[in-house]
């Protein structure tokens, strides 16, 4: 991947602070770490980043209106990011993951970003559909690029893209315009039909909405928790709050959940949990548990429920979307889940999740504990666990997922 002709090399020089990061293996260079630039840079070029000796540092890309202003992809020795290297940083980080999966999952993560060294990027196999998902404009202008290096080395039959939000605008303005949800292969006039992507995880199957869906289209990153909440369903009533497509819920079916209520206040979420459950009859006890939705606001719903049940499964939404937001979160976070125990019949089994990047591991499952106690009721944790295999948290501000499980008396 090259980038166009400058006149120059970009050179940065930074902050000593932010020397100090990015020698010990950060992948952010802030705006505002940023002392002195031999020329303004653009969206996407590489910048170079010099010590305080003018040794070279690192290299990274540059993204001219984001605070993230470089995000790095090389530090250390001097080297060409040349075709030949983005080729082997792809396939390292598909060598990470050869030995995780087997056919029984063909869902899961390729790229996750940073910790991948593939800042502000992700990619994600459903099956035979590859979906990219950007996260910084500096991706756009290399778009291109990307997408030969992808299919010159994982075959697919499809190339979905989805953008974040913040780089919605810049990806409108360029030639040619992107968007979220756009096919990048096969390209097709009139497009392939729209439509969810059916693929398999531990052997049960789901849909996606590449599309549209949320993230890329499926919670990926909770896998390791289905799995354990199906060895814990057997004989159990299941709560499954923020359910999503109810992805707990097939697995606890499986794993002998006598019935689910999946509870979610989108409905299109609950239709696909429908279909979900559909596609997976199969499985006698998938087809022996009872099912049910209820569309509703769960914090309300939680307050005013009395029915109990023996297994609780509470996985919000991120409930602090800034650092400013965390304290507010870590009191909801304890208040959802004082309701989650209050619901909890005998020995039952609350499984609390938080995927809040701004809340740590360690303030959330005190929060959870807080509540236990709060509950009056006798408990023990049976597990806490963070990010799965293929969602790797190379650095601090990159963990976000943790789980916490207790069981009442
Ligand atoms: N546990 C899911 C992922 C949850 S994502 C899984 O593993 O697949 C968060 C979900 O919470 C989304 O489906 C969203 O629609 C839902 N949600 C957000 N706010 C909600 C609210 N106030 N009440 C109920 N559901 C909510």
């Amino acid at each position: 991947m090259s980038v166009s002709a400058a006149p120059a090399r970009l050179r940065l020089r930074i902050t000593a602070a932010a020397e100090t990061a990015v020698r010990s293996g950060h992948p952010w260079v802030y705006s505002d770490s940023v002392l002195e630039a031999n020329r303004p840079g653009r969206t996407g070029e590489l910048a170079v980043v010099y010590d305080h000796n003018d040794s070279f540092l690192a290299v990274g890309l540059f993204d001219s209106e984001s605070p993230l202003r470089v995000r790095i992809l090389h530090a250390g020795k001097p080297q060409t990011i040349d075709a030949a290297w983005w080729r082997a940083r792809l396939q390292q980080a598909l060598a990470r993951r050869a030995p995780l999966f087997d056919e029984q999952t063909t869902g899961y993560r390729l790229i996750h970003g940073e910790s991948d060294s593939w800042p502000g990027l992700v990619l994600d196999r459903y099956d035979t559909t590859l979906v990219l998902k950007l996260y910084s404009a500096a991706w756009l202008p290399r778009l291109e690029a990307v997408q030969t290096l992808l299919q010159e080395i994982i075959p697919c039959e499809r190339l979905v893209l989805r953008l974040s939000r913040n780089i919605q605008a810049d990806a409108a303005r360029q030639s040619p315009p992107r968007r979220d949800g756009e096919i990048l292969f096969p390209l097709r006039t009139p497009p392939l039909a729209e439509g969810p992507v059916v693929f398999a995880e531990s052997g049960l199957r789901f849909e996606a909405d590449v599309l549209h869906g949320q993230k890329t289209g499926f919670f990926l990153d909770q896998r390791e928790n289905r799995r354990e909440v199906e060895r814990l369903a057997a004989g159990r009533r299941m709560l499954n709050a923020f359910s999503f497509s109810g992805g707990f819920s097939v697995y606890a079916a499986r794993g002998g959940a006598v019935s689910v209520t999946d509870l979610d206040i989108s409905p299109h979420a609950l239709e696909s949990a429908r279909r979900n459950f559909a596609l997976n009859q199969h499985f006698a006890a998938v087809g022996a548990c009872r099912h049910e939705t209820v569309q509703a606001n769960a914090f309300d719903w939680l307050e005013q429920a009395t029915v109990k049940f023996g297994l609780i499964v509470l996985d919000p939404p991120s409930l602090a979307k800034r650092a400013a937001e965390r304290e507010g979160a870590v009191y909801a976070y304890e208040k959802l889940n004082g309701h989650g125990l209050r619901l909890l019949a005998r020995e039952g089994i609350l499984v609390a999740g938080s995927c809040s990047a701004h809340v740590p591991e360690a303030e959330f499952f005190e929060a959870v504990r807080r509540a236990a106690r709060k509950s009056g009721r006798r408990f023990v944790e049976l597990k806490s666990t963070s990010h799965p295999p293929d969602h790797p948290a190379g650095f601090k501000e990159a963990g976000y997922l943790k789980m916490l499980y207790l069981q009442v008396s």
